[in-house]
């Protein structure tokens, strides 16, 4: 059976039609997650797969800016997105765009992720970019550069706590700062955030709570 397929796009920079592989819904399986919930998986690694790049442009987000560009409208913003492909163009013209994906490769996508994140403006996209980053640098065995991308999603993550009014993001977000905080050895802050969580969402029965009441054990 096959884990991937093509899907087609129009890329809303450099207008070349191109296909870029996905993962087959059924292709996933979710073998382990570890305390932060990063998941494991049997087979295919649907987080290679995660951004879409444009093959022509190496312009690289999630499909949402694919199939709804008007973000791009702005003139000054696709300059500074342009400049930043040629540049892209450059320095990863030996990544693998299609399918067996290396972590190398998926790390390389993921750094251009946070490049036009960084130029569009979106907390909730950079803090998943750096998040699931910090997760490719621990599969590589790269426990630097893991937290330090980790420290990297805790900036994103606290501003989108600060900012958003969905309760399912300020979930995920005070998940995450207490958790990155718990692995960066800050344990007070980690301890005032699971706090929080706790707090807010009493009732709530979420895979969020239930791995936070686990980890808020080991470190009390
Ligand atoms: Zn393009």
């Amino acid at each position: 059976m096959r884990d991937i397929w093509y899907k087609s796009f129009d890329c809303p920079v450099c207008e070349a039609y191109f296909q870029a592989p996905r993962v087959f819904s059924n292709s996933i399986r979710v073998s382990k997650r570890e305390s932060d919930l990063m998941p494991h998986y049997e087979g295919v690694n649907p987080l290679f797969y995660d951004l879409v790049t444009c093959e022509h442009c190496m312009f690289t987000a999630f499909e949402k800016e694919f199939s709804n560009p008007k973000i791009l409208k702005k003139s000054e913003l696709l300059e500074k997105i342009s400049k930043l492909s040629r540049r892209s163009k450059e320095i990863y013209k030996d990544i693998n765009l299609r399918e067996n994906r290396t972590v190398d490769d998926a790390i390389a996508i993921h750094i251009l992720g946070a490049s036009t994140y960084h130029i569009l403006g979106g907390d909730r996209e950079l803090s998943e970019i750096y998040l699931r980053l910090g997760w490719l640098y621990r599969l590589k065995g790269d426990r630097q550069k893991e937290l330090h991308s980790l420290g990297r999603a805790l900036k994103y993550f606290e501003r989108v706590y600060q900012t958003t009014s969905d309760p399912e993001a300020l979930q995920r977000s005070l998940f995450y700062i207490a958790e990155i905080n718990r692995r960066l050895g800050q344990k007070n802050e980690a301890v005032k955030y699971y706090s929080e969580l706790f707090q807010r969402f009493r009732n709530v029965q979420s895979v969020y709570l239930k791995t936070a009441r686990q980890n808020w054990e080991e470190i009390r």
